[in-house]
């Protein structure tokens, strides 16, 4: 069986391949494929983007396909930015900009429980389709704290590390990381699925 990844983001692609490659004969790219689409999110809920990235990429090449979505969820914001993470500061946003708005909605809030968050979607070409889901616990810092990983990193206080995430190691934060939690979850189905 092949699988194709629904991503180009050469750090995912390496973590999956790590934990899957046992599962599959093959696993690519979508560039490895040939495919070069732009899939629009237009889910409300990671669960709902990770599904129609999969199934688009699924229908296109008719192998196996895997895609994950993540955001950040904060308590006192009602679960904002959530699916709007990467584009939390509107049109013009960045990791900067996007860190700059969280603080600032978050100016004098006493609650700064925060998590990340990473629901993967595997389809079959039958249809057969596993969900699985991984989060991890911490909390929004008053300003920023390290300057490693990417996105919200530099503010997200872990509970696991305690320390933030951009003050984490690679291999620290991938230990704890809601996406290695993710793919850890999506593992044990398919062994599961297996005997
Ligand atoms: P994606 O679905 O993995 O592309 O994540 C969407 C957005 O959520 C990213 O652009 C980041 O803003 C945020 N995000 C997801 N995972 C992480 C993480 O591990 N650290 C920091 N920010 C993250």
């Amino acid at each position: 069986m092949k699988l194709v990844i629904a991503s180009n983001n050469a750090h995912k692609v390496r973590e999956i391949k790590k934990i899957l490659g046992n599962f599959f004969e093959e696993i690519f790219t979508m560039k490895e494929v040939g495919l070069d689409i732009e899939i629009e999110e237009t889910g409300e809920t990671f669960e709902e983007n990770s599904k129609i990235k999969a199934e688009t990429v699924m229908k296109k090449c008719n192998i196996a396909a895997l895609a994950d979505d993540s955001g950040l969820c904060v308590k006192a914001l009602n679960g904002a930015p959530g699916v709007y993470s990467a584009r939390f500061a509107g049109e013009e946003h960045d990791d900067e900009k996007n860190i700059d708005k969280l603080l600032s909605e978050l100016k004098g809030e006493s609650n700064r429980q925060a998590e990340f968050v990473t629901v993967i979607t595997l389809v079959y070409p039958d249809g057969k389709t596993i969900k699985a889901e991984g989060r991890t616990e911490g909390e929004i810092t008053e300003a920023r704290k390290g300057t490693g990983g990417f996105g919200y990193d530099p503010v997200f206080y872990s509970y696991e590390l305690n320390k933030t995430f951009g003050e984490a190691t690679e291999d620290e934060k991938n230990s704890v990381s809601h996406r290695g939690k993710a793919l850890e979850n999506l593992e044990k189905i398919i062994k599961n699925e297996k005997k």
